[in-house]
């Protein structure tokens, strides 16, 4: 069994032969350049911390098809105290890399399809449970990264994937042979994809039957002949081409990770490697349950990354000097109360996990959505308190190029310094810090519409508020008889 370090997943990577572009051109090795170094860093803490004696606990875990240990990413939930590892661990991750660590998508994808695979054998008598569980024991050998590809680009909304006018809307099958199928079509925003081993695709909605052609679940390697992967624009991502990495705020892992658009051009897939194929009554399953484990996350990644936006606040208002003005601190605590309720959220559906009749545990749906929506607005709040205290050079301050400049270096030394003990740049280098967290995607817009948008959590809410039975008992309350 491989437990890979860091370095030796950065390694790995290099044997693929990816078709990756970005900002018009194709990336020759996507582990070297500059616009994804930085994701690059951010994936392969997930390898390093397994290799600390601090963590070794929280970031593996024992298989349960082998007994062996394997890196906790690549592990399907047995318990509830794993769910409960599994927010633990992205809040570490995310507060040292202050970053989207990319790896869960994949994670939750192989969780989701080893419940689905279990329930469609169970009701079509097919082998699809006993596939998955072939190819996560290779995820597992080989410690690979996957990455999760489930939102379609969809076209039209208002229509349905076979309604479309341009059939490849939703990624297809276009044809079914002995040995396999061949699908085409494209995902969007692909969160880690490039750094990628592997790419499990999902469906992204609940079909009826008219979309057989559309339900289909499959994985393959990312260097599969006829996948493309085009790297989305990022507010930022000249400055780290650049290599302005002062100005990129986080200089190591920058503040977003990366995502594509990863197109299926007739992408041949064996069957091994198939795991929904036309059974449209349990793409509702599928999405239902992937969707509780990705909103699950959110109160674990995103406190993560809240931990290090305190941080910089504070840093930012020491080097202002107004660390001990009290309505900086009343600051500090409204934005600790946001992250720590994020956090309680996700801790909550983690505990109230159960098992599915496949066995693998899954967080509580009704707590994991509102825990996702609390994520689309606390984040928001906590952005405006940071700049808040930051202050308006936050928008305004000249870059590092203008503070190593030879002409106007010492004026922006002088004018950006703010309490004289301190040094201008670590002011800058603070503020630069929450420009980058509160101005990027990987924060803000992921908070937002990462795990869906606000509006499917209101639906999976509302589905399971029971307002009926809240009525019921407010009426025996109330005295009033509704019979
Ligand atoms: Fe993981 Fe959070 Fe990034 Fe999603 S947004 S991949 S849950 S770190
Ligand atoms: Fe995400």
């Amino acid at each position: 069994m491989v437990l890979m370090t860091g370095e030796e997943y950065i390694r790995s990577l290099k044997r693929r032969r990816v078709k990756v572009f970005a900002l018009g051109e194709e990336i020759a090795d996507p582990t070297e350049h500059p616009l994804l170094r930085p994701s690059l860093n951010a994936v392969a803490e997930t390898y390093s911390l397994a290799h600390e004696d601090a963590y070794k606990w929280l970031a593996t875990a024992e298989s349960h098809l082998t007994g062996e240990t394997i890196n906790r990413f690549t592990h399907i939930h047995q318990n509830a105290h794993d769910l409960v590892c599994k927010v633990k661990l992205l809040r570490v991750l995310c507060e040292r890399t202050g970053t989207c660590i990319q790896r869960c998508v994949g994670w939750d994808a192989l969780n989701a399809l080893y419940i689905t695979t279990y329930e469609i054998d169970a009701e079509h008598g097919t082998s699809y449970h006993e596939r998955i569980k072939r190819y996560l024991e290779y995820v597992q050998q080989n410690d690979l990264m996957c990455a999760g590809a489930m939102t379609d680009v969809k076209g039209d909304r208002s229509l349905r994937p076979h309604e479309q006018r341009d059939p490849d809307m939703y990624v297809r099958v276009v044809e079914k042979r002995e040995d396999g199928i061949v699908v085409r079509g494209a995902k969007a925003h692909t969160t880690g994809c490039v750094h990628s081993h592997e790419i499990i695709a999902l469906p992204t909605r609940a079909m009826d039957e008219k979309d057989a052609d559309y339900a289909v679940a499959f994985a393959v390697p990312t260097d599969a002949e006829g996948v493309t992967l085009i790297v989305g624009r990022q507010m930022g991502d000249y400055r780290r081409v650049m290599e302005d990495w002062m100005d990129v705020g986080n200089y190591m892992y920058s503040s977003s990770g990366h995502e594509t658009l990863t197109v299926f051009d007739d992408v041949f897939v064996p069957w091994e490697r198939v795991f929904m194929c036309g059974e449209t009554e349990f793409t509702g399953l599928v999405v239902e349950t992937f969707s509780s484990y990705h909103r699950q996350n959110y109160g674990g990644c995103k406190a993560g990354m809240g931990d290090v936006l305190i941080g910089a606040s504070a840093l930012a208002a020491l080097y202002n000097g107004i660390m001990d003005a009290s309505h900086v601190r009343d600051k500090l605590v409204e934005m600790t109360h946001m992250n720590e309720t994020l956090y309680s959220c996700a801790l909550a559906c983690s505990y109230e996990g159960y098992a599915t009749p496949s066995g693998a545990y899954r967080p509580e749906p009704l707590l994991a959505n509102v825990c996702k929506l609390n994520v689309t607005r606390a984040p928001y709040e906590m952005a405006r308190l940071a700049q808040d205290i930051a202050g308006g050079i936050v928008a305004t301050m000249p870059s590092e190029r203008d503070l190593r400049s030879e002409k106007v270096g010492k004026y922006v030394a002088k004018y950006m310094l703010g309490k004289a003990e301190y040094s201008a740049e670590h002011r800058m280098k603070a503020v630069r810090l929450i420009e980058n967290l509160t101005m990027s995607t990987g924060y803000l817009v992921e908070s937002l519409h990462g795990a869906g948008s606000p509006q499917t959590q209101k639906i999976m809410i509302s589905r399971q508020a029971k307002f009926k039975e809240k009525m019921k008992n407010a009426a025996r309350l109330a005295g009033i008889n509704l019979e």
